[in-house]
This record gives structure tokens, C-alpha cells and sequence, in this order.
């Protein structure tokens, strides 16, 4: 997939979500949730798993901060590369605007 179609898909995924949210009862919400193929890296220094490149699925955030815990360590991991086509160094954002993360790190 190219950068471009991907950015496109997940706005119209966050928008039909805010409608079916606004709109629907919550046990109707993302009955098609969005999800995104990307290799995942944990960095953590001691992990089993560091620097092992491991194939995800990661579900469509609404906040637009993506979340994947290594198995292995059980920690946030921020180097998810989705692939696309046409920008290998693109990375999925996995952090806040403000720099903090999703979960509490340690
Ligand atoms: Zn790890």
C-alpha cells in the first residue's frame, strides 16, 4: 500500500467512526474495525525479543496514536514500520504530540 491510500482509508475510517459513535449504541460501534499489516521493533536493552522484526496487526487508533506491546517484555514498542510502497522510512505514530507515550513507561 502507498502512503498516500493508507492516510486517505484512515481518515475515512475515523470519520465513519465519529458517526457511528455519535449515532449508533456503543455495541454497534466498528463492526469493520481498521487494521494495518506493519513489522514491529522492541528496542528495550535485555528483552528476549529486542531487534527482532515481528509482524503485527494493529487495530485503527481513533486518537491517531498507534499501540503495540511487545509480548515479550510488555512494554510499548514505537518502531512500527507499516510497509508502504512507497516510503520505506515512515513509521507509525506511537506517541502523543506532547512526546508521552500510551502507557507508563518505566
Ligand atoms: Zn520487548
Amino acid at each position: 500500500m502507498k502512503k498516500e491510500e493508507f492516510l486517505s482509508l484512515s481518515k475515512a475510517f475515523r470519520e465513519r467512526m465519529q458517526v457511528e459513535i455519535e449515532t449508533l449504541p456503543e455495541d454497534e460501534w466498528g463492526s469493520d474495525w481498521m487494521s494495518t499489516d506493519a513489522i514491529a521493533t522492541c528496542h528495550t536493552e535485555g528483552c528476549s525479543a529486542s531487534e527482532m522484526h515481528l509482524r503485527v496487526s494493529v487495530a485503527e487508533p481513533l486518537d491517531g496514536v498507534y499501540k503495540v506491546l511487545c509480548g515479550m517484555c510488555s512494554r510499548a514498542i514505537h518502531d512500527v514500520d507499516p510497509m508502504f510502497e512507497d516510503d520505506e522510512d515512515f513509521r507509525l505514530p506511537t506517541r502523543y504530540p506532547d512526546g508521552n507515550s500510551w502507557v507508563v513507561e518505566t
